[in-house]
């Protein structure tokens, strides 16, 4: 048993809108994959919150005051950052970047 907490950071967002292409903006879809995510743990009861629930601008210290008043400092934290990106290859591609927070 563990005592995981996730923090899920829906990349952009406001006026930061990300990459966008074929009609797809990254904010609205980082926003879109968050809430899923978030779903998806309460029903597997893991204590989850996120960085944004709306479309707002958060400056990187804002997002790193949320991700640390979430569940404070502690390496039990797992912030899952979504981002979707535009560049190289075809097709799209999901990036999940996991960070443990550490003292
Ligand atoms: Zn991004």
């Amino acid at each position: 048993m563990n005592n995981y907490k996730i923090v899920l950071d829906a990349g952009h967002g406001g006026t930061d809108g990300g990459a966008s292409g074929n009609g797809i903006v990254e904010k609205d879809l980082t926003l879109a994959i968050s809430k899923y995510m978030y779903d998806l743990f309460n029903e597997l009861d893991v204590p989850v919150t996120m960085t944004r629930t709306t479309d707002e601008t958060l400056s990187p210290s804002q997002r790193v005051e949320r991700i640390l008043a979430a569940y404070g400092n502690s390496p039990d934290v797992i912030v899952i950052s979504n981002h979707i990106n535009a560049g190289g290859g075809e097709g799209q591609s999901v990036t999940n970047k996991c960070i443990t927070i550490k003292a």
